[in-house]
C-alpha cells in the first residue's frame, strides 16, 4: 500500500482590512473528520479523493485541515501560531506512524499573518524538515494565491485553478492527486519554470470564459496536457494581500524538460503582459451611481440593477460592514426596492433583543472598519431572525453568518449578519427569504459572480467606486510591501522577464 498524507491550510486575507482574522474564522478538522467533510463538498480535496479512491493500493493519511469560513483581515499572530503548530504537529504524528509515500497539501496562497507574510511557504519548509527531502509533495493553490519562492522550492509541483470565477475546485484536486500519483508511480520528474510579472489586475477581462486572461489560461491548459506537461497556469495574486512577493506569476511544470518549461512560462507571461493594461475596472463614482438610480426611478425603468460593491467583498478579505452605497441612496432619497447585505453584530443583537415585528433604532455599518465607514442611524422593522447557517448555492458547503436579522426600513431590505460570508452567489439572500429578482437594486459585495447569478438577468450592473479594503481602485489602498514598480500603482513599469527554475533532486529514487 502507498500511504498518502493529506492536509489543508486555506485562507485568503486583505491586509487592508483593519479587523484581523482569528482562529475562530476557520473550520478546523483533525484526522478522519477532514475526509468525512470533503466527501460531502466539491472542493479540491473532494476531487483528490476520487482519484485516490479509484485505486486499491492507496492508504489515506488525513491529518489536519484549517479551512477559512470566509476571508478577513490579516491573521492575528496568536491564531497563526496555533494553526501552524497544529498543522505541523499533525504531520509529525503521521510521520511517526510509519513511512509515507506522498503528500497532498491543499492551500489557497493568499494567507498572511502579522508574524509571517508567507505562511504557506513556512508550512512547506517546516514539513520538509519533518518528512525529508525525498517524499513527493504536490500542492494546489487558488489563482489568487501568491506563490512564494519558498513554496516552489519545498514542493515538487504546484497545481492551480484554471477558472475565474472559480468553478474548478474539484478538478484542481483531481489534477493535483493525479500528478502526485504519477511522481511516485511513473517516476515523472517535475521541473518548474516561473516568471514574475509586475502587475496587479482586476476586472472583467479576468473572467476566464470570456476575458483576455482566459487566453493565457487556455494556453496553460494546452501546455499542461502536452506530452511532457505536468502542470501550468497563472497566479494573479490577491491584490489586497500586500506581502513581499505579491505580483502576477506564470509557471509551467514539465517532466524533466527544463527548456520547454522555460519557453512555455515565458510565452504565457508575454501574452499576459500584452493584455495587462486592459485588466482594470471602469468604476462608477458613488455620485454617478446615485444619479443613475434616481434617473431610473424617475423614468420608472423596470428590471433589477446590481450595484457591485467589490470594495467590500468579504470573499476578497474585506470587512463586509460598508454602508457607503446605502448611505448615498438614502441621502438622495432613492425609494426603489433595495436589497443589501451588511455585517453588523451589534445591530443583529438589537434585533434579537427586540424580536420579530419590533421596530428598532440602531446604528448601521462601520463596526469593523470604522476608519472607512461611519455608522448611520436607522429606524427599522425586524422582519426575520435566523441562526445564519445555510448551504452555499455554488458548492453546497455550510456557510455561517452567525445570528442574522432581516431589517426593513421603508423600501430597503437589509440582511444583517454577525460575521461575513461570501457573496459570489445568492445563498445569503435566499437563506434569509429574499429573492434578488424582486428588487430594483441589489448590492452585490463580490467582484464577480458566475454569470447566471446576476449578470444574466439583471438590467444593469454598476461597478461602484465605494471605499473598502478590497477596492479595485488599487491606488486607494496604500500598498507598502509588494515589489515596486508594479502596474497599476506605478507609471511606465518595465517588464524584462526573468525565469526561475525549481527542481528537486531525485537521483536516489
Ligand atoms: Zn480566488
Amino acid at each position: 500500500m502507498k500511504r498518502i498524507l493529506i492536509a489543508e491550510c486555506k485562507q485568503e486575507v486583505s491586509t487592508f482590512n483593519p479587523n484581523g482574522s482569528d482562529y475562530e474564522d476557520f473550520g478546523v478538522r483533525f484526522g478522519n473528520e477532514l475526509i468525512e467533510y470533503h466527501r460531502t463538498v466539491r472542493n479540491e480535496i473532494g476531487g483528490a479523493l476520487t482519484v485516490f479512491d479509484a485505486r486499491n493500493d492507496i492508504e489515506l493519511v488525513p491529518t489536519y485541515s484549517a479551512f477559512f469560513i470566509t476571508s478577513g483581515g490579516t491573521l492575528k499572530a496568536s491564531a497563526w501560531e496555533r494553526i501552524s503548530q497544529e498543522f505541523l504537529e499533525s504531520i509529525r504524528n503521521a510521520a511517526s506512524q510509519g513511512p509515507l509515500d506522498g503528500v497532498y497539501f491543499c492551500m489557497h496562497g493568499a494567507m498572511a499573518s502579522d508574524s509571517e507574510w508567507d505562511p504557506e511557504g513556512y508550512l512547506l519548509q517546516e514539513s520538509r524538515k519533518i518528512l525529508g527531502e525525498e517524499i513527493p509533495i504536490v500542492i494546489s493553490l487558488d489563482l489568487h494565491g501568491i506563490p512564494s519562492d519558498r513554496m516552489f522550492a519545498h514542493s515538487d509541483a504546484i497545481v492551480v485553478y484554471h477558472t475565474y470565477p472559480h468553478v474548478d475546485f474539484f478538478q484542481t484536486g483531481e489534477r493535483a492527486a493525479t500528478l502526485l500519483l504519477r511522481i511516485f508511480s511513473e517516476n515523472v520528474r517535475p521541473v518548474t519554470a516561473k516568471v514574475a510579472i509586475p502587475a496587479l489586475v482586476r476586472g472583467d477581462e479576468l473572467i476566464t470564459e470570456t476575458g483576455l486572461f482566459g487566453r493565457c489560461i487556455a494556453k496553460s491548459q494546452r501546455i499542461e496536457k502536452s506530452a511532457k506537461g505536468l502542470s501550468a497556469g497563472m497566479f494573479i495574486g490577491n491584490p489586497f494581500t500586500d506581502v513581499p512577493e505579491l505580483r502576477t506569476t506564470s509557471f509551467v511544470v514539465t517532466d524533466g524538460e527544463e527548456d520547454q518549461a522555460v519557453a512555455s512560462a515565458l510565452e504565457i507571461a508575454r501574452e499576459f503582459w500584452e493584455y495587462h493594461e486592459q485588466m482594470q475596472v471602469p468604476l462608477v463614482s458613488l455620485d454617478s451611481m446615485v444619479a443613475r438610480m434616481m434617473e431610473r426611478e424617475r423614468t420608472n425603468r423596470a428590471g433589477t440593477v446590481a450595484l457591485v460593491d467589490a470594495a467590500d467583498a468579504t470573499s476578497s478579505g474585506a470587512s463586509g460592514d460598508s454602508n457607503a452605497i446605502l448611505k448615498s441612496l438614502l441621502r438622495a432619497g432613492y425609494r426603489g426596492r433595495t436589497l443589501l447585505p451588511i455585517v453588523d453584530a451589534p445591530a443583529v443583537q438589537a434585533a434579537f433583543a427586540a424580536g420579530i415585528g419590533a421596530t428598532i433604532r440602531v446604528l448601521l455599518g462601520g463596526t469593523l472598519d470604522p476608519i472607512r465607514f461611519e455608522p448611520i442611524e436607522v429606524v427599522a422593522k425586524v422582519r426575520m431572525l435566523s441562526d445564519g447557517t445555510f448551504r452555499s448555492e455554488s458548492f453546497g458547503e455550510l456557510w455561517r453568518s452567525g445570528l442574522t436579522a432581516v431589517l426593513e426600513l421603508g423600501t430597503y431590505t437589509i440582511v444583517a449578519g454577525s460575521r461575513g460570508v461570501n457573496h459570489y452567489d445568492r445563498s445569503y439572500y435566499y437563506a434569509n427569504g429574499q429573492n434578488p429578482k424582486a428588487f430594483d437594486a441589489v448590492i452585490v459585495k463580490s467582484p464577480h459572480c458566475q454569470h447566471h447569478m446576476y449578470a444574466e438577468w439583471c438590467d444593469e450592473m454598476i461597478l461602484v467606486d465605494a471605499p473598502g479594503s478590497s477596492s479595485a481602485n488599487l491606488k486607494s489602498l496604500g500598498h507598502s510591501r509588494c515589489p515596486r514598480p508594479i502596474f497599476p500603482l506605478d507609471a511606465d513599469v518595465p517588464f524584462a522577464p526573468r525565469v526561475q527554475i525549481f527542481r528537486r533532486d531525485r537521483t536516489n529514487r
